[in-house]
């Protein structure tokens, strides 16, 4: 028995374990040289990840709007795990879309705005992520920043990520601003544009499943 629709969420790398120990790659994270961020100036993207992430599920369960958290509460668990985990529930759906939630770095700390990928190709998943490009233009506006690569007429990058191509439904990866850079970083300790954030991914949930 197939039943409708399927959000499956994806908050990126790991967080902090029972002990506050952060349990994930080192790149992940960045220490600023001023400012409190999670701890002491360390701002640490996969918590960030799970903030947003949380709040999209919330979103999503007061709208009645069936989805599953793959990654873990703290753990970096594997992609394949993730993956695997979103493909063997989406048989149970008629419908879905997998949303991997990030924040970026850049080597020189300097670079800063929003990102949307998807696989190379034309694909369902440029649909979504051309509703949930604008959603983020239309809710943020200018308070953020925005990089996009229109060589293919288009505003999402392209790329062979694990997530983006390993998935059986259609799938965006959000780099959501830089966190390593001090203005992007102070931008995601905002609550509101959190907020901000998640109801954009809401409402392209509910907008792309209307087209189906
Ligand atoms: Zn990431």
């Amino acid at each position: 028995m197939k039943v409708d629709y399927c959000v499956f969420l994806d908050a990126g790398h790991g967080g902090l374990n029972a002990k506050g120990e952060y349990v994930t790659a080192p790149s992940k994270q960045f220490k600023h040289s001023r400012g409190d961020f999670h701890k002491d100036g360390w701002f640490y993207e996969g918590v960030w990840n799970r903030v947003l992430t949380y709040r999209v599920a919330q979103k999503l369960n007061q709208r009645g709007i069936s989805n599953i958290v793959v990654s873990h509460e703290y753990l970096d668990i594997s992609l394949q795990y993730r993956v695997d985990m979103a493909n063997w529930y989406y048989d149970n759906y008629k419908k879905g879309i997998y949303i991997s939630n990030h924040s970026n770095a850049s080597s020189s700390h300097l670079a800063r705005g929003f990102e949307i990928y998807t696989s190379r190709g034309v694909t369902n998943s440029d649909k979504i992520a051309d509703i949930h490009w604008r959603n983020v233009n239309d809710i943020m506006g200018d308070r953020i920043r925005y990089r996009q690569d229109q060589s293919d007429g288009d505003h999402d990058r392209e790329a062979s990520f694990y997530v983006l191509t390993k998935t059986k439904m259609p799938a965006i990866l959000i780099e959501h601003l830089f966190f390593d850079n001090y203005d992007d970083a102070s931008l995601l300790m905002d609550d509101e544009v959190v907020e901000r954030f998640a109801e954009a991914q809401a409402r392209t949930v509910i907008q792309y499943f209307n087209t189906l």
